[in-house]
């Protein structure tokens, strides 16, 4: 544990006098006392018992009076307390992004500290479902693609929690669903595992059906790893969705099965009408069985016209496809033996076909991206090379001395311990300043692409941390009565509720049609129990429409039921 030192002679005072140094003044929230000792020259970056510092407790109580005074006695946001955890981390947790932005400014690579176990504050944020926070670190630089000691992302930690909401914006930012941990899975094997079903959608709608057949280290794909923690209802929809990519080139028609149910209500009712109810009735009726056609017609048009309609999109679609990670066979871009190394190289590969096939602002933003994710893999094998030299095995291991042939980072030919050791310090140091480099360009671009859209209001609050006024998904201001629509990923203006039936949400775009639809629906169902009511009244019972009473009796009592149903000859 680092100790920071303490202040052997702190001047008694009034208020101050009670606590025993700053960090326990703003632990109890009193901001007075905090101001007090700190004028009095009590040191701002005086540990507790637990390692917090003041610092700690301002970013978590949103203390924000007390933010400006501490940052001016240098009060230090990169002190880890006992978990590893800085101020960062507990600005991030309490979406203080106030504080965020007051302790970052300077130096915008402080948004990566990380923890004992290697968790940034954007990791942190994805494991309690708080992508607003993300989004604002986003767009300050930080990698989506940040990853943990086990080499885990973002994605693959909401996929795990099930934090629908997060894993819905990371996708939304086109968080990779292809990497891999240090165990070989995929964030659809975490949402697998862990029975996540709306998840194990959302991934694959945006390619993540690829990597159904796709085994992790262990040997186990998604599809098996449900099947083991006995989620049997998950591995029908894999194997559905299989099926669906296989004849229609997607993983699923409908984004649910009351849709596919409609249809099926539908057909069932048309083959009813058409091969028992209309011949019946033809005869003496034409006219119903006329009517009821055109009913059903009309509903179904208006059906089809509920369907892709537009309920009042208030954005444009942000949730794209990921196929071009994919690779031809993503089973192959992943090497066991060289988990990293292996990624790296693909990395490299989509970025050569990008390079090769675009050009303009998007494609640059994306190249920038793929680039900055190169430092994270960069990060992991640094990682692996300072464990293997503690360990005693990494001299004259063939994998170290490279990280990726473009920008090597240490240079081959030193074999002893020490050198070894300077060689790595020079090369975290030289990472460190690439990945702040990479990290305040990518920040930059990132805004502007957002203001290239029009996103100058909704840029406004997400600096200001006022986040109830957006939506970080669609990246748009809420409109009155406007609302998040998680089923489809977008916002829609004035949404009365998202319909299964549809299969699409109901909004000021498409009310009036949706209204006409049920009512039609509603007299097509109605006019249907009319020709039935018909068919039994010329068909089964014709002795009512003679008017004989007795006849119907007799035929009743008789067992003979007219022409239609009698039992067939033997
Ligand atoms: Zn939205």
């Amino acid at each position: 544990m680092k100790s920071w030192g303490s202040n052997s002679n702190p001047t008694p005072c009034s208020s101050g006098g009670r606590y025993a140094s700053v960090a326990d003044a703003a632990a109890q929230q009193n901001t007075e006392a905090v101001i007090e000792m700190l004028s009095q020259g009590h040191r701002a970056d005086i540990q507790d018992s637990d390692g917090n510092t003041a610092l700690h407790y301002a970013a978590w109580f949103r203390l924000d009076s007390l933010l400006t005074p501490l940052l001016e006695k240098r009060a230090r946001p990169d002190i880890p307390n006992n978990s590893g955890e800085c101020a960062v981390h507990w600005a991030a947790k309490s979406s203080n992004v106030m504080a965020l932005d007051a302790m970052t400014r300077v130096n915008r690579a402080l948004l990566s500290m990380r923890d004992c176990d290697g968790f940034t504050a954007f990791i942190v944020s994805a494991q309690t479902d708080n992508c607003p926070v993300m989004e604002w670190m986003y767009l300050k630089g930080v990698s989506l693609e940040e990853q943990d000691d086990q080499g885990r992302t973002a994605l693959q930690w909401a996929c795990h929690k099930g934090n629908k909401k997060t894993v819905q914006w990371l996708l939304s930012r086109s968080a990779s669903i292809v990497h891999r941990d240090r165990e070989g899975m995929t964030a659809l094997h975490w949402a697998a595992m862990q029975g996540h079903t709306i998840i194990t959608e959302m991934l694959m709608e945006v390619g993540a059906v690829d990597l159904l057949d796709v085994p992790d280290c262990s040997g186990e794909t998604p599809i098996e790893l449900a099947m083991r923690k006995n989620k049997r209802t998950l591995v029908m929809a894999f194997h559905k969705c299989q099926i669906f990519k296989l004849l229609f080139g997607r993983p699923h028609l409908f984004q649910n099965n009351y849709a596919s149910l409609f249809l099926g209500f539908v057909a069932f009712n048309i083959i009813l009408f058409a091969f028992v109810v209309a011949p019946g009735i033809a005869a003496r009726n034409p006219e119903a069985v006329m009517t009821w056609s055109i009913l059903m017609g009309l509903s179904l048009l208006l059906w089809v016209q509920c369907l892709y309609s537009d309920p009042g999109w208030l954005q444009p679609r942000t949730i794209n496809s990921q196929s071009h990670l994919m690779g031809k066979d993503p089973a192959k871009t992943f090497d066991v033996e060289q988990p990293i190394e292996s990624q790296m190289a693909h990395c490299d590969n989509v970025l050569q076909k990008l390079i090769s096939t675009c050009d303009g602002e998007a494609p640059q933003l994306m190249k920038l991206e793929l680039e900055q994710n190169k430092y994270n893999y960069q990060r992991q094998l640094l990682r692996e090379a300072r464990k293997r030299l503690e360990e005693g095995c990494g001299l004259g291991d063939p994998r170290s001395p490279a990280l990726g042939e473009s920008q090597p980072l240490i240079a081959a030919g030193f074999n002893d311990a020490g050198s070894r050791q300077a060689q790595l310090d020079r090369a975290t140091v030289t990472l460190h300043e690439r990945e702040r480099a990479a990290g305040d360009s990518l920040g930059r671009a990132r805004v502007e692409h957002l203001l290239a859209q029009g996103g100058g209001e909704y840029l406004s609050f997400v600096e200001k941390g006022d986040f109830k006024q957006v939506c970080v998904i669609c990246r748009t201001v809420r409109e009155f009565r406007s609302h998040h629509v998680k089923e489809q990923g977008r916002c829609v203006h004035r949404m009365d509720h998202y319909c299964p039936w549809i299969d699409n949400s109901v909004g000021l775009g498409n009310q009036r049609s949706f209204f006409v639809f049920v009512t039609l629906m509603f007299a097509t169902v109605l006019y249907f129990y009319y020709t039935v009511f018909l068919y039994f009244f010329d068909t089964v019972f014709p002795e009512i429409s003679r008017g004989s009473f007795s006849e119907l009796l007799q035929s009743v009592t008789s067992g003979s039921l007219g022409a239609e149903v009698q039992p067939a000859p033997s």
